[in-house]
């Protein structure tokens, strides 16, 4: 029959599946940082985010970093979970900002298409005619780079993008650039901008290169948006500014100190992040748990067990729901279609493989091999009925 043969098949895939994948050898530092997070937050975290700990030997700075961006029932908002660690995992260790663990409602999250308004303050000085497309040509820039980040992983699409809107506005008509009201008062007294309102933007930027002036770049990571962020001349700049200058500007404004909206500290790890603010993985944008989707996005992410409803009801469909641990199953039924009756291909299989634990993986063939057992049963029984009936 081919049901039966299909199933058989199956089983053989699933074996020969199997065998590729070895038993993992002791504990690893990521299985360390898993107990670690069950310990100190109380919270399944079985594939976490582990990048290597910082190089350096300077104490407070020789840490692991670790974070989980985990699902509210907000989409556009995640409960994010830090710890600095000792370079096994095992443990937490102080920082030099005197952190060892916390967390926080993070809002906003490391994803999404933001909507920007950076305000230039012109200078003749520092800015000139030419100064708005060096900063054009580098937010350009910035959204290559988590362009180039998504191809190199395999997304389909960036996770983060940015849709800038550019206006200039000259200092001497900006009495008080350091706050969102000061700008947003500018924006209205001034000719060419008073049509802009900045709460139609997610971020609302003012980048003050102003000659007399030595100062550094300001955030509020917690305030409400439109999230507003200061950037002064912080490096102490008196002539007009060129590409690299701009190049720095905008890696302070659009790396930095959105970093900190989205999360970040200074005291994350920060060996070899070029060109982003911290290691890819602490704001969620890697696969740990290998179903494709980079955490940040994943409804169940770091390899979490995520509620599973009508799980009998899914059964009576598919078979696949009976074999596979629920957390994986969910996963799998996400790419499929499981009230659309198609017998899965191998490639799918070996997806579905690649999820899970050696344990898991050899309880669901044993699982498999029941449901063949139990098929080739049924055709025997029927052969049988259908002979004595003829
Ligand atoms: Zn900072």
């Amino acid at each position: 029959m081919k049901l039966n043969k299909t199933i058989s098949l199956v089983g053989a895939l699933i074996l020969a599946a199997l065998l590729a994948f070895p038993q993992a050898a002791g504990a690893t530092v990521c299985d360390n940082v898993a107990n670690t997070f069950q310990s100190e937050f109380g919270e399944l975290v079985p594939k976490p985010a582990c990048p290597p700990a910082n190089s350096s030997t300077t104490p407070g700075t020789n840490h692991l970093t670790t974070t989980a961006y985990l699902p509210t029932g907000n989409p556009g908002e995640r409960r994010l979970l830090v710890m600095y660690l000792t370079s096994d995992g095992k443990n937490l260790q102080e920082t030099y900002e005197q952190r060892t663990k916390y967390q926080t409602i993070q809002k906003p999250i490391p994803a999404g298409t933001f909507k920007v308004l950076t305000v230039l303050v012109t200078y003749p000085q520092t800015i000139d005619t030419n100064s708005i497309t060096l900063l054009q040509n580098e937010q350009v820039k910035i959204n290559n780079q988590h362009a180039d980040f998504a191809s190199s992983h395999g997304y389909s699409e960036p996770i983060v993008q940015f849709n800038f809107t550019n206006v200039q506005i000259p200092g001497s008509n900006i009495p008080e650039p350091h706050t969102l009201t000061g700008v947003h008062d500018a924006l209205g007294n001034w000719q060419a901008t008073k049509n802009l309102n900045t709460s139609d933007f997610d971020f609302v930027v003012v980048l003050n290169i102003n000659p007399s002036m030595s100062e550094g770049g300001k955030s509020y990571p917690g305030s409400p948006a439109p999230y507003f962020l200061y950037m002064g001349n912080f490096n102490t700049w008196k002539t007009i500014l060129n590409a690299t200058d701009f190049s720095y500007i905008a890696r302070a404004a659009y790396h930095h100190e959105i970093g900190h909206y989205w999360g970040w500290q200074h005291d994350w790890i920060s060996d070899s992040p070029d060109p982003f603010i911290t290691a890819p993985i602490l704001f969620g944008w890697l696969d740990t748990d290998g179903d494709g989707i980079p955490e940040i996005l994943d409804p169940c992410p770091y390899g979490r067990i995520c509620p599973l409803p009508n799980l009998l009801n899914r059964a009576a469909i598919d078979p696949m729901a009976l074999i596979l641990p629920p957390e994986v199953y969910v996963k799998w039924a996400e790419g499929r279609h499981p009230h659309v009756p198609r017998e899965p291909d191998v490639v799918e299989i070996e997806q579905a493989l690649r999820m899970m634990t050696p344990k898991q993986r050899e309880e669901s063939l044993v699982k498999a091999r029941k449901l063949g057992a139990i098929l080739e049963m049924f055709e025997k029984a029927s052969r049988k009925l259908n002979s004595k009936t003829n």
